[in-house]
């Protein structure tokens, strides 16, 4: 008998993967969590019926959150992922050696117990003595540091469940404060196609929080569309002020220098959202 997953990116369309096998499903205090190795992707973290990232793609969206925001400040030594418990967003933090410590605050730590377990080629660098990994809830965290990070990453779920709280205006003026002086902010900011009033409302809360503000973009073929938005909210620093000699070619396979200023270029129906 075939086994297929299938993920409704909406009521009315959605992607489905054959099955191989199953590696863990168990519902945590938190959400529905799937490890599942499918045929064409390899192994899959699922969580709520949505899919978080694939052996096959997690290289793009995790080199895309990660790279654009620490090429982008001039010396970034203390970093914050808020969610990212697979490990993807540390392990390209990595590749940074300015950074002197990066923290993961993930609200469940059922993801980064599996994920270390079945996804060790994404959670290789989660014990890295410069990583700290914290289990609490991402929103409480940003309040209680304050002036504290050079950058901030939100790699959380779409905003359903524990990640609601992660796109409200009340969250980015938190992370605002929590950046130091001349901080830089980058969120995924899901796609287009399906929720372009969530880019809308996200770009409007964050301009009136943040001077500089840029929006770019990935494909990502498992992610609903494919084409994917990130958000960066800077204090100081633009992105497209960073002269691309400047940034090394590093062991990445989809940022490059090139796509650096490339992906800032965005497609005019998305620029109507950015407005
Ligand atoms: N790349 C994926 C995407 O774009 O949907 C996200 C991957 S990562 C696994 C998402 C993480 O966000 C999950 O591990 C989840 O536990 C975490 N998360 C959700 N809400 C959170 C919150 N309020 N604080 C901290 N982490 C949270």
């Amino acid at each position: 008998m075939e086994l297929w997953y299938t993920e409704k990116q909406t009521e009315y369309f959605g992607i489905t993967a054959k099955i191989k096998e199953t590696l863990v499903a168990e519902k945590t205090e938190f959400q529905d969590l799937a490890i599942i190795d499918t045929v064409e992707f390899g192994r899959m973290l699922v969580l709520d019926g949505m899919v978080m990232t694939t052996v096959k793609d997690e290289f793009v969206y995790h080199e895309m959150v990660a790279h654009p925001a620490l090429y982008t400040h001039p010396n970034p030594k203390k970093v914050l992922v808020v969610g990212g418990g697979d490990g993807g967003v540390i392990r390209e933090i990595m590749k940074h050696p300015e950074v002197e410590k990066a923290v993961l605050v993930d609200i469940d730590g059922k993801v980064i117990e599996y994920s270390k377990k079945f996804l060790p080629e994404i959670a290789c660098e989660l014990d890295n003595p410069r990583v700290e990994v914290i289990v609490n809830d991402g929103y409480m965290h940003i309040h209680d540091h304050k002036n504290e990070y050079d950058v901030i990453m939100v790699d959380s779920t779409e905003p359903v469940g524990p990640a609601v709280e992660l796109f409200t205006k009340g969250f980015y003026q938190g992370i605002y404060d929590a950046l130091k002086d001349d901080g830089i902010f980058v969120a995924q900011t899901d796609n287009p196609w399906f929720k372009a009033d969530l880019i809308r409302n996200v770009n409007r809360d964050v301009r009136e929080i943040f001077p500089v503000v840029r929006v770019y973009w990935a494909n990502i073929p498992t992610y609903p569309s494919g084409l994917w938005t990130f958000t960066i909210g800077s204090k100081k620093y633009d992105p497209l002020a960073v002269d691309e000699s400047t940034i090394p070619e590093i062991n990445t396979k989809y940022y490059s220098p090139r796509i650096h200023k490339a992906a800032f270029a965005l497609p005019k129906f998305v620029e109507e959202l950015c407005k």
